[in-house]
This record gives C-alpha cells, sequence and structure tokens, in this order.
C-alpha cells in the first residue's frame, strides 16, 4: 500500500461516536503509514495518569461531555508539531465543535497541509447497539465488540493477552448524552466543512463490516 494523498494531508475521520472512527484510523494508518491522532486517547492517557489535566478532564469524560476547547486543541497543536506528522496524519474524533474546526484551519494552513474530510454515515440505533457491546484493550487501545468481532480468548485481548474493559463512558445513558453532544456541537461543523472547499467524503456504514468499509475509505482516497 502507499500513500495516495499529496501534499501533506490531515485526514479528518468525522462522524458521530461508535461510527468506527477508531478502528477505520487504526486501519489506515497501517496502509498509510501516518500517524494516528486521537483525542479521545490522549484524554484518555491523561486521566490514566492522574495528571492535573487528567483529574480536570476526567469529570466531563465520565458524563460524556465535551472537553473544553483549549484544552484540546493544545493538546492537538502540540501533537502535530513533532515530526512523525509532517507526511501527514489521520484525525479520529477532532475537530468536533466549529472552533475546534477554526483553530485547526488557522494551525494547517500555514505549514501547507490540505484536509480531507470522510464522514462515516451510521444510525444511531446500530450506535447503541454497537458501544454497548463495545470492548477496549487497557494496554495496546485494541477496540473489539462482543457481537460483529469478538476477542479468540473470552475478554482477553487478542494481541497481548490483557484483560478487556467496557469504557466508562459506554454505559447506555452515557452514549445517549455523547450522541446528543454531537447533534448539538459537532454535526453543524458538517456545513463548516462543505463551505471550506476540503474535498469532503461520505461513506456508508450501516450493515457494513470494517474491513469492506476500509476498502470503500480507500477508493475514495485512491489508496492502493
Ligand atoms: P472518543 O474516544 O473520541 O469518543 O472521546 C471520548 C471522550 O473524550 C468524549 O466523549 C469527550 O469527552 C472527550 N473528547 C474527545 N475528543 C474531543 C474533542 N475533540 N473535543 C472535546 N472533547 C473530546
Amino acid at each position: 500500500m502507499k500513500l495516495g494523498l499529496r501534499p501533506p494531508t490531515a485526514l479528518i475521520l468525522f462522524g458521530p461516536p461508535g461510527s468506527g472512527k477508531g478502528t477505520q484510523a487504526k486501519l489506515l494508518k497501517e496502509c498509510m503509514k501516518v500517524p494516528h491522532i486521537s483525542t479521545g486517547d490522549m484524554l484518555r492517557e491523561q486521566v490514566a495518569s492522574s495528571g492535573p489535566l487528567g483529574q480536570k478532564v476526567k469529570g466531563i469524560m465520565a458524563t460524556g461531555r465535551l472537553v473544553p476547547d483549549e484544552v484540546v486543541n493544545e493538546l492537538v497543536e502540540e501533537r502535530i508539531s513533532r515530526d512523525d506528522c509532517a507526511r501527514g496524519f489521520i484525525l479520529d474524533g477532532y475537530p468536533r465543535t466549529i472552533a475546534q474546526a477554526e483553530q485547526l484551519e488557522l494551525t494547517l494552513k500555514p505549514k501547507g497541509f490540505a484536509q480531507v474530510v470522510i464522514h462515516l454515515k451510521v444510525d444511531y440505533t446500530s450506535i447503541i447497539a454497537r458501544l454497548t457491546g463495545r470492548r477496549q484493550c487497557p494496554k495496546c487501545g485494541t477496540l473489539y465488540n462482543q457481537s460483529s468481532n469478538p476477542p479468540k480468548n473470552d475478554e482477553q485481548c487478542d494481541l497481548d493477552g490483557t484483560r478487556l474493559v467496557i469504557r466508562e463512558d459506554d454505559r447506555e445513558e452515557v452514549i445517549r448524552e455523547r450522541l446528543e453532544g454531537y447533534d448539538h456541537q459537532t454535526r453543524p461543523i458538517l456545513e463548516y466543512f462543505a463551505a471550506s472547499g476540503h474535498p469532503f467524503h461520505e461513506v456508508d456504514g450501516n450493515s457494513v463490516g470494517p474491513q469492506a468499509m476500509l476498502q470503500r475509505i480507500c477508493g475514495l482516497l485512491a489508496v492502493e
């Protein structure tokens, strides 16, 4: 596989929680050989290390609300300024508000980066079913699903044997809160993207497995 994107590009995976952004980002990272930047993972690392930032965001994340823009903007700016992002990177879960999208534009434009948006469309009923069955390896971050993608050994990571966990924000009431936040704060960015002139693609993710979805995305990006 080779990178089909020129100039250096921020590939933005956009969609509601549970639409498969994280899974697709991990698969795309392998074939495109560029870093996967997940603001959710970065924030969970902060919470796990119990530093001041982690303590500040822990309660917000547990209830499914969004962390303040300035916190995530700073984390992303620092991450994308590193050398490994010079050829491009994949954004998963960022931007999530118009203020974040505007900040990203301000950061990337002077560096000559293009932006390509992939919108993963999935119905909310499938999302609730997916997220309540989701399990994650706390060590390497690999995602599983009890029905569609179970681990080989009950509740253990296939890659390192670590016991899988249910994320605190994958409880049904929190999922509903996250979807509501998506509708109010995140979905409006679609119009911002449409008006910004960046290439924009939609992928229907209903009733499609991860590999079929990957093929659709690669087709759109002309990654071979
Ligand atoms: P995710 O793993 O992307 O679903 O993110 C988990 C949680 O982290 C979200 O429910 C938010 O509380 C927080 N979070 C992740 N990314 C962002 C972002 N771009 N802006 C604000 N909060 C975020």
